[in-house]
């Protein structure tokens, strides 16, 4: 979608970090990192929030792409937090469905 970072992230024309991608998923470096591995997640499709996703199969490809993830960046043995942000309560402000993989140091619950 015209405009949105994430898109232009997947199109190539700002640069990441990538850490992993299939035919439908983008994951790359988050550029101001809440902890040692913070990791964004994306699907390739434009949907802005949680609310608009209707095709559930999404979140397979997701979540099976963060366990990969996880493991290939030492997460698996510690654990690691995943979070995703839907709307202005949450704090999103990148309206391209995300998740954020975050790993490599202890988290608080609940987490304010
Ligand atoms: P949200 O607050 O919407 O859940 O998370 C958006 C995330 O995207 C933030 O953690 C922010 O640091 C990250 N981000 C925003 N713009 C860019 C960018 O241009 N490149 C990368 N790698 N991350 C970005
Ligand atoms: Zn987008």
């Amino acid at each position: 979608m015209e405009g949105c970072i994430f898109c232009r992230i997947i199109k190539g024309e700002i640069s990441s970090q990538k850490v992993y991608e299939d035919d439908r998923v983008l994951a790359f470096r988050d550029i101001n990192p809440q902890a040692p591995v913070h990791i964004v997640i994306v699907p390739k499709e434009h949907l802005a929030t949680l609310n608009d996703v209707e095709d559930y199969s999404l979140y397979g490809d997701v979540f099976k792409a963060i366990k990969k993830i996880a493991l290939d960046n030492g997460l698996s043995e510690k654990g690691y937090r995943v979070v995703a942000n839907c709307k202005e309560d949450a704090g999103q402000t990148v309206f391209h469905v995300h998740f954020h993989l975050l790993g490599g140091r202890v988290f608080k619950w609940p987490p304010g």
